[in-house]
């Protein structure tokens, strides 16, 4: 065989096995096609947070007067931003191929593609590996309505070549609610369309109805329950059709999900098994249907994040070649969503964790005292969800500013199974948000009551 280890994806979750995995000693090969550090790099959540925080400026600019100071605001320069962006991903792209370099995995810029379940096709040459790993993440999809070849993808957004004065973006995701904030903020109208009632399917209800209450107070216009039927040109307008009416605008973005990208890989000849979506099916192990092939990462669409899949892939070359057998919890997995304002959860929904049983719900929503000064309409709310019987902190959740920052350090508290006592002799820190958290007394609600009586 050439290699120990051949790994498919030069991403968060592939560069990560390869380099641990050549650290352990294994020959290992990879192979990218596209673009070093993968999605999370080039077009996910290191741009997508450089083009949020271009928006915080803007913002604070305008909030500066409130502080007596006078900042004339004026015009934004995308092209700047977008070279600016780029020249920092060009940065990355060579660390993550130095890293690769320098634990001495062999490197091949080009697709890879099976043959039989031990042989790959690596641009046009024949590779033999021991054991093989799928880390080839998703790719957005569009709606399948006419038209649909008219809006741009998450992919296209970080180079448009021009800032449009008009968005409308389809979808309420995480991706759809974090470029409704940066067109916002960098002064585009935007629209935003979608299926469900509220914003952020499967995250808490309070956060969901603060997070549009939020998107509203920035001047976004929301159309919930809104199914697109059709998009049409009309010169360099838009103008995109649902039930009962229509809206124009100068550009369409579909952020309407993603898929797994198993396509053309070859699994279905050497027998590796993916489910209905395409997502490639694992156990608790990594482990595939055929015992030498792993799969990691959004290609097998559990909890599509950038920090799952790096440690995922380094548990995964632990295992393999470290002598150190590992498993990922994916329970407790901290997460944010960098929309204006963001939104940061950890653990199980009110929701959720009503339908196990009776929980007390503590929930506070305030003025951050930056907006004492400023005026701007902008709200935070907090909230804990903690197991009545056990007293278990078993979900927080926050929309407010800072609260990406503030959910990894709660993270620890709860993976570690910290009770409300623990929260409660924990002294805060004054003035901030995030002693909220730990002052909170007076109990919202009960919920799950009925789960209880039954
Ligand atoms: C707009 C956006 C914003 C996001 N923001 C966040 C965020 O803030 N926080 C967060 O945690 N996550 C975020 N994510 C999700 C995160 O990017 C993914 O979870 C993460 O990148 C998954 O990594 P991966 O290793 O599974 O694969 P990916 O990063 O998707 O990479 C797969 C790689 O495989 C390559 N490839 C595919 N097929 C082949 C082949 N046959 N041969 C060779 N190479 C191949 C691709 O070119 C690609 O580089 C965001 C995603 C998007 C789209």
């Amino acid at each position: 065989m050439d290699f120990d280890l051949f790994v498919i994806g030069g991403c968060s979750a592939g560069v990560r096995c390869a380099r641990i995995a050549a650290g352990h000693g294994a020959r290992v090969g990879i192979a990218e096609e596209r673009f070093w550090g993968g999605t999370c790099v080039n077009v996910g959540c290191v741009p997508k947070k450089l083009l949020v925080q271009a928006g915080e400026y803007g913002a604070w600019a305008e909030d500066a007067a409130g502080f007596g100071w006078t900042i004339k605001k004026g015009p934004h320069d995308w092209n700047k931003l977008i070279a600016a962006k780029d020249k920092e991903i060009g940065r990355l792209n060579g660390i993550y191929k130095r890293l690769l370099d320098n634990a001495g995995a062999t490197i091949f810029e080009t697709r890879a593609t099976f043959i039989d379940p031990h042989t790959l096709d690596v641009g046009g040459k024949r590779v033999t590996a021991e054991k093989i790993v799928i880390a080839t993440g998703g790719y957005p999809m569009r709606l399948d309505i006419p038209g649909a070849e008219l809006g741009i993808i998450s992919d296209d957004a970080f180079f448009l070549p021009n800032m449009p004065k008009r968005v409308a973006i389809m979808g309420s995701g995480y991706i759809a609610v974090e470029f409704a904030g940066i067109f916002a903020a960098l002064g585009a109208h935007v629209d935003l369309v979608y299926r469900q009632p509220l914003p952020l399917r499967g995250f808490d209800l309070d956060l969901r109805e603060s997070l549009a209450e939020g998107l509203n107070t920035q001047g976004i216009a929301l159309h919930p329950s809104s199914h697109p039927k059709k998009i049409e040109a009309r010169g360099d307008e838009r103008i995109l059709t649902f039930e009962g009416h229509a809206l124009q605008t100068d550009l369409v973005f579909f952020a309407t999900g993603r898929a797994p990208a198993t396509k053309g890989l070859g699994l279905e000849n050497i027998g590796v098994k993916t489910n209905d979506t395409g997502a490639v099916v694992v156990d608790h192990h990594l482990r595939t249907s055929l015992p030498h092939v792993y799969a990691m990462g959004d290609v097998t669409d559990r909890l599509n994040l950038t920090p799952v899949a790096t440690a995922e892939g380094h548990a995964l070359a632990d295992t393999l070649f470290g002598k150190n057998r590992r498993t990922i919890s994916l329970a407790n997995v901290p997460t944010a969503v960098f929309s204006t304002p963001p939104v940061a959860t950890c653990g199980l929904t009110e929701e959720e964790a009503a339908a196990h049983g009776p929980v007390d719900v503590y929930v506070s929503k305030f003025t951050p005292m930056r907006h004492t000064l400023t005026g701007r309409a902008r709200k935070s709310m907090l909230k804990l969800v903690v197991d009545q019987a056990s007293q278990k902190v078993i979900g927080a959740h926050m929309l407010g500013e800072d609260a990406p920052e503030i959910m990894q350090g709660l993270a620890i508290a709860i993976v570690m199974g910290a009770t409300k006592a623990d929260f409660d002799r924990t002294i805060g820190i004054h003035p901030t948000a995030a002693e909220e958290f730990v002052t909170l007394r007076t109990r919202t609600r009960v919920a799950g009551v009925a789960k209880a009586a039954e």
